[in-house]
């Protein structure tokens, strides 16, 4: 009897360990923050290239990012993978977060949940330097036009009723080379990167029509009823917008340092 008395202690200690290690393995992973962006979109999120080597991912999201699990003394998994898939990837739970300059769209919000805004953006025209017909979005009837495939760009062109003369890119970088090259007289994207590609590409000017492009704002995505995710990123969100952090990423990085962003092989 107390041999069998000792044996189930025995048994019931060791489950408690192995209950114990499942709990801490689990710990583990709900202390990661599993994060989906899309690392073609300087200067919020691009593959680092110091001095020539592919390092790591920077940029303005990629900082803020970083912060939330900071903030909430979580380790940080980057995944990078095309912008259409990160949607999917937050409602198949491969992903816990995306940030991506994402526009908060009321299209977007049918399958992911958006955090607060973060930053303020809005589509531009991008033209060579020398091309004095596009002034106004109007004025890109009838023109080539080159946007990033599912972009908010993309949206704006066929919303104005140019889809027939628009063509999409998987990159913003092939729609640059497509400008450069002579194949396309006009580019529609992101305010921020469109400055960036301009700094880039000093041949190349910006051409803005705010009547026809109003404002944008970013959000952070999560997976539709992950409260917790939206919480957690609301709460770094709000403390960043306070303390002046996105400010100080967003002047930093507007000031060049991006340099050396792949988005610069478009040169
Ligand atoms: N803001 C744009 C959008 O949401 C582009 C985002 C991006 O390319 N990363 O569609």
């Amino acid at each position: 009897m107390m041999k069998l008395k000792k044996f189930m202690v025995t048994v019931s200690a060791l489950c408690l360990a192995s209950l114990s290690l499942a709990g801490c393995g689990k710990k583990q992973d709900s202390n990661k923050l599993v994060v989906g962006t899309n690392a073609e979109f300087p200067p919020f999120e691009y593959v680092s290239v110091a001095d020539g080597v592919v390092d790591k991912y920077a940029g303005i999201d990629i900082e803020i990012v970083k912060k939330v699990a900071e903030d909430n003394g979580m380790k940080i998994e980057i995944n990078n993978m095309e912008f259409d898939s990160l949607t999917v990837a937050l409602s198949n739970g491969q992903i816990s977060c995306a940030i991506a300059g994402m526009t908060i769209t009321e299209e977007r919000k049918k399958s992911v949940d958006f955090s607060e805004p973060y930053y303020v953006a809005k589509q531009v025209m991008i033209v060579n330097g020398d091309n004095n017909d596009i002034k106004k979005a109007a004025d890109m009837k009838g023109k080539k036009i080159a946007v990033v495939q599912g972009y908010t760009g993309q949206i704006e062109v066929e919303n104005l009723g140019f889809k027939d003369t628009m063509s999409a890119f998987k990159k913003g970088t092939e729609a640059i080379q497509e400008l450069l090259n002579g194949k396309c007289d006009v580019v529609v994207i992101d305010s921020a990167t469109a400055n960036q590609y301009i700094k880039d590409n000093p041949s190349l000017k910006i051409v803005e029509d705010d009547d026809t492009f109003t404002s944008e704002e970013y959000g952070i995505a999560v997976k539709k009823g992950d409260t917790k995710t939206l919480e957690m990123v609301n709460a770094a969100i709000k403390k960043m917008k306070e303390d002046g952090t996105i400010d100080a990423l967003s002047a930093k990085y507007a000031e060049g340092a991006s340099d050396d962003a792949s988005g610069s092989d478009a040169q």
